[in-house]
């Protein structure tokens, strides 16, 4: 438990993101995860998604005057020590969060889940088809954003193994990103070759998850590309780091995407150089997902255990 002191300091930290009224998710997961490690988190939502464990039933952007506002009222009072943006509806949106953290935030860490397709979309998808027929369409499905915008100007972008082979899709590289999810040992170094390409051409840090990789079956493998024009620490001068923690075997992962991305923003909010930073936000997910559970009928959420 935090100490009196410590809960005085509480950091701020703003998450910008969809809601999940199933509270797995997006926003929900960020809250609960910031203020589990220590920090006031304050939101900026970007669209309010209607969902339950099984099917995601409708998406509503909000306006562009809407988001503004909301960035400006904390600007002008809560003042973050650090950013984690999720879900971002439509390229509109990207484009102006993209400008105005630039213009705004200056030298805050900002940590980019480039959120296209949930990580449990497959799952959502045919839970959803079974229980309701074939009608109903997963709307989570955010693959046309193009994140370009965020060159130079993220931190850190954690994206998956099916937003990597999108993120390349658009970068000349030897191994199309389209590719991945064929074979196992080829899988892997393409996956590799296309993460650095990725990371080239951002500019930025990346942490690649790789807990979607079918090649993965025993251990949870993340590659952590460090850029050294990046706004982290001098001792950590570029550098390609492998982060492993054992398999945890359950559904039970909705939001660990989210859960990761707000737990390095917190620690980093905490006074944490990034690659420390998204060792301990790897940790935490892992005892997370050891003692996620299931409210609903299909998959549940990762526990805090901070
Ligand atoms: N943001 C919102 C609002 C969501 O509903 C979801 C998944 O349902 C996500 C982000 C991504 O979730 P995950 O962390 O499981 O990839």
């Amino acid at each position: 438990p935090l100490v009196e002191s410590e809960l005085a300091a509480r950091p701020v930290v703003w998450t910008i993101a969809g809601s999940d009224s199933g509270g797995g998710a997006g926003i929900q997961a960020d809250l609960l995860t910031l203020h589990d490690l220590g920090c006031h988190g304050c939101s900026v939502i970007t669209a309010i998604t209607a969902q339950n464990s099984v099917a995601v039933t409708a998406v509503e952007p909000v306006s562009p005057a809407m988001l503004a506002a909301q960035l400006e009222a904390l600007k002008a009072d809560l003042y973050p020590a650090a950013v984690k943006i999720g879900l971002i509806a439509n390229q509109a949106q990207l484009e102006f969060l993209a400008q105005w953290l630039g213009d705004n935030l200056p030298g805050v860490p900002v940590i980019l889940d480039p959120v296209m397709v949930a990580s449990c979309g497959d799952e959502l998808q045919h839970a959803a088809s079974r229980a309701q027929g074939a009608a109903t369409v997963s709307t989570l499905d955010f693959s046309g954003l193009d994140f370009s915008a965020f060159a130079g100007r993220a931190t850190l972008i954690t994206p998956n193994v099916t937003e990597v082979a999108r993120l390349v899709s658009g970068i000349a590289v030897p191994y199309a990103g389209e590719s991945i999810g064929e074979e196992a040992e080829s899988d892997c170094t393409r996956w590799r070759l296309a993460v650095r390409a990725v990371a080239r051409h951002f500019g930025v840090s990346l942490l690649a998850k790789g807990g979607d990789a079918r090649w993965q079956t025993q251990h949870a493998s993340d590659l952590l590309l460090l850029s050294d024009i990046g706004n982290i620490s001098t001792l950590y001068r570029g550098g390609e780091f492998y982060l492993e923690s054992p398999r945890v075997d359950t559904a039970n992962n909705h939001g660990s995407g989210c859960t990761l991305s707000s737990a390095i923003a917190a620690f980093m909010a905490k006074g944490m150089v990034l690659p420390d930073a998204v060792m301990m936000a790897k940790a935490y997910v892992y005892e997370g997902l050891k003692a996620s559970f299931q409210p609903g009928s299909g998959p549940g959420p990762l526990a805090r255990t901070g």
